[in-house]
């Protein structure tokens, strides 16, 4: 499937399911503790600077925001996670938007998680994991910021990932770079492989 990354348009910035895009076009979703480097993920798969906004203030964007791919896709950025000074007001408020989004079964057709390849995944980003898997469409995870490792941490940080946040064998998790663009085919390829259609069978 030759998808144009390039063209690529800033949708709408939804702050409550009534606003939901339910157009059919298949969904991928991104989600992630705040400054995990979601915007930079995003920023890296589509070749762009500042498409998604990196180093927006923590915590202070509850809204899912949604870009058009090629016609093709919803590229859809779920609100960051974690921020430890947002207002319970502010919580509450990501709380609603989220369990509007994963509630609704017709909107996702891949997750994709980011977490921070030097830490041991946080309590937050388990439960996240488990939002993705209750919702029941394929996900996947992506370790961010793996330039900051040494070598010889990649292996076992990884390990690591894959245990905390319980994942199964054929679970993907994908080594990760924004920075340096580790990570950018593996990605693209999983996005690719999620928006074909399942085969037709010939008579
Ligand atoms: P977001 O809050 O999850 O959208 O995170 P941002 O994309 O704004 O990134 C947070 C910070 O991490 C910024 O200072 C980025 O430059 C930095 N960052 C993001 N990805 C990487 C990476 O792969 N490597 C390194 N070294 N820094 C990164």
């Amino acid at each position: 499937m030759a998808v144009n990354l390039q063209n690529a348009e800033f949708i709408l910035s939804a702050a409550s399911p009534k606003d939901f895009l339910r157009d059919r076009m298949p969904q991928i979703a991104f989600a992630g503790r705040s400054n995990v480097g979601k915007s930079s993920v995003i920023n890296r798969i589509l070749n762009r600077k500042n498409f998604a906004r990196v180093g927006a203030a923590p915590g202070k964007t509850t809204h899912i925001n949604y870009f058009k791919i090629d016609n093709t896709f919803y590229l859809v950025d779920l609100p960051g996670y974690g921020y430890a000074k947002v207002s319970k007001a502010e919580r509450d408020r990501w709380g609603r938007l989220m369990e509007g989004y994963f509630a609704d079964p017709e909107l996702m057709t891949l997750g994709v998680m980011i977490v921070d390849s030097r830490h041991k995944p946080t309590a937050d980003d388990c439960t996240m994991a488990q939002w993705y898997r209750d919702a029941g469409c394929p996900f996947l995870v992506v370790a961010n910021k793996l330039d900051k490792l040494k070598k010889k941490e990649i292996e076992p940080n990884l390990q690591r990932i894959r245990e905390t946040l319980d994942m199964g064998e054929e679970d993907l998790l994908i080594p990760f770079s924004a920075e340096k663009g580790i990570g950018k085919q593996e990605l693209l390829n999983a996005i690719f492989a999620s928006l074909k259609q399942p085969e037709t069978e010939e008579a």
